[in-house]
């Protein structure tokens, strides 16, 4: 049986300054190591053999009817803007809809240099491959929207970084699209009203047909990504990289990096070796999308008749977004200490347990989850400091109907803790791949404790402690 993509490739009948077109650069020797069978089968996909599967997820041998491309886009990178980015070693293969009629591109990620490489080699290393597959899988099963990981390939080619020669990795990620803030500002650099008007027009009609105006457009993207970003923090997500073209028009998490979860709590943590000064610290985040956000507003200027009213219009939605993330973040947190619908009177309440934890060096998931199934005072160095905060919590819980059923369903049991990343990493790296299948199976019911698993819910001891996370 041959691997079979129903393939149906709106971006690449876009005007031809939307991309570039080229095919993935072949790999000696393509290998297999991981495929999605539950999202293939949603996406209508017909897996081949494993052999067919690694030389079409390696771009050896692009699936029949796949028109390979790498986009172009723009971004603020830490800030400062750049206006030539673009995929630099991606290839989009093309779009296929799934059963419910949803559109889908499948992307290679790693697989050779494209005209916006810059100093860029094209490739990604196993690791980075591999932590991305994790994590983003991770995210969808705690409900978050994500890029999914479909395949993994091994290239037998090694990948040169910082710590030497490393083996090459080609990861295949299925998202709503890869339409970035960065791909408005791509035209709105160049002062391209007609592409501008062009993207506008796919990305709304892509993913917010109900929108009928960029000022609509624009307000449900920032909703989405109040969601989102909402979303990140009830798991203690740090993103690491979120400038403009690492942020999607579909509201999805996109691009992982250095991402990571937080083991101890602390509102300052940062992992990315490559992020000197905490812009994108765990409690920066929402402040930073809010930034985000008035960037692609910016862009979407140029396409209205009266400028001076948009500029008033688009700065009316940029600045209600502190207010819905924080309503997001609200529910989110009410949620986890076991409110079904959490109001501004219990804002109180969570803030000051944060506290507690952050002066209390308390594992972020490990806590929330024993406020329902366990002992959540020995979370805390000094257990009178949970004490102290209980006895409201208590109180107030006397007017819910079913706090535990709200918190097993908002508080995981498992997530894809830094040490346990980096340790399956090692072990793929020495040709064992059962680590890296064991955490995939169990993230993927991060809800439910699962019989002798409770190794995956350990903090790391100091010896394990992942202090720096890093770029691909
Ligand atoms: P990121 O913020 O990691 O998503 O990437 C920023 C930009 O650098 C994007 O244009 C990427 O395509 C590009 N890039 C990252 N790594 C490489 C690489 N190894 N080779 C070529 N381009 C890269
Ligand atoms: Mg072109
Ligand atoms: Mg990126």
């Amino acid at each position: 049986m041959a691997l079979t993509i129903p393939f149906d490739n709106s971006y690449s009948r876009l005007p031809d300054r939307f991309f570039t077109r080229l095919d993935p650069v072949p790999v000696k020797e393509p290998r297999l190591i991981a495929f999605n069978d539950a999202l293939a089968a949603r996406l209508g996909l017909d897996p081949g053999t494993s052999e067919e599967m690694a030389l079409a997820f390696a771009g050896n041998r692009p699936p029949e009817g796949a028109t390979p491309l790498a986009q172009a886009y723009a971004g603020h990178q830490f800030g400062g803007f750049s206006p030539q980015l673009g995929d630099g070693r991606a290839n989009l293969l093309g779009e296929v809809l799934d059963d419910q009629g949803n559109r889908w591109d499948i992307q290679l990620k790693g697989s050779g240099p494209t005209p916006y490489s810059r100093m860029g080699d094209g490739r990604a290393w196993l690791g980075p491959v591999l932590r991305e597959y994790v994590v983003s899988e991770a995210m969808h099963a705690l409900g978050i929207p994500t890029s999914r990981a479909l395949a993994a390939v091994t290239t037998g080619e090694p990948v040169y970084r910082e710590a030497g020669a490393l083996p090459g990795a080609i990861l295949t990620r299925v998202a709503a699209s890869h339409i970035r803030v960065g791909t408005f500002q791509y035209f709105a650099a160049r002062r391209d009203l007609p592409g501008l008007k062009a993207l506008f027009e796919y990305a709304r009609a892509r993913h917010a047909p109900e929108a009928e105006t960029p000022a609509e457009l624009l307000e449900i993207v920032c909703e989405r990504q109040a969601q989102l970003v909402a979303q990140w923090m009830a798991v203690g997500f740090i993103h690491g990289v979120m400038n403009t073209d690492n942020t999607s028009i579909s509201g999805e998490t996109i691009d992982y990096g250095p991402c990571a979860f937080m083991d101890t709590f602390h509102p300052d943590t940062v992992y990315s070796s490559i992020d000197a000064h905490g812009r994108y610290a765990f409690s920066s985040q929402p402040n930073v999308i809010v930034w985000n956000m008035a960037q692609l507003a910016t862009t979407l200027v140029p396409l209205m008749p009266d400028q001076d009213a948009a500029v008033e219009d688009f700065t009316r939605i940029v600045h209600a977004m502190p207010e819905r993330i924080h309503a997001h973040w609200l529910g989110a947190y009410g949620r986890k200490i076991g409110l079904a619908d959490a109001g501004a009177d219990d804002e109180a309440l969570i803030t000051d347990l944060l506290r507690r934890m952050a002066g209390n060096r308390a594992d972020f998931t490990n806590t929330f989850r024993a406020l329902s199934d366990g002992a959540p005072r020995d979370q805390f160095l000094d257990p009178a400091a949970f004490d102290a905060w209980e006895t409201g919590w208590r109180a107030r819980l006397e007017a819910e109907t079913d706090p535990l059923a709200t918190m097993r369903a908002a508080n995981p049991v498992y997530i894809p803790r830094n040490h346990r990343v980096e340790q399956m990493i090692q072990a793929a790296v020495a040709g064992d791949f059962a680590p890296f299948d064991r955490l995939l199976n169990l993230l993927s019911r991060p809800f439910e404790a699962q019989p002798d698993a409770s190794e995956f819910t350990r903090p790391p001891e100091p010896s394990e402690v992942v202090q720096q996370t890093f770029c691909g």
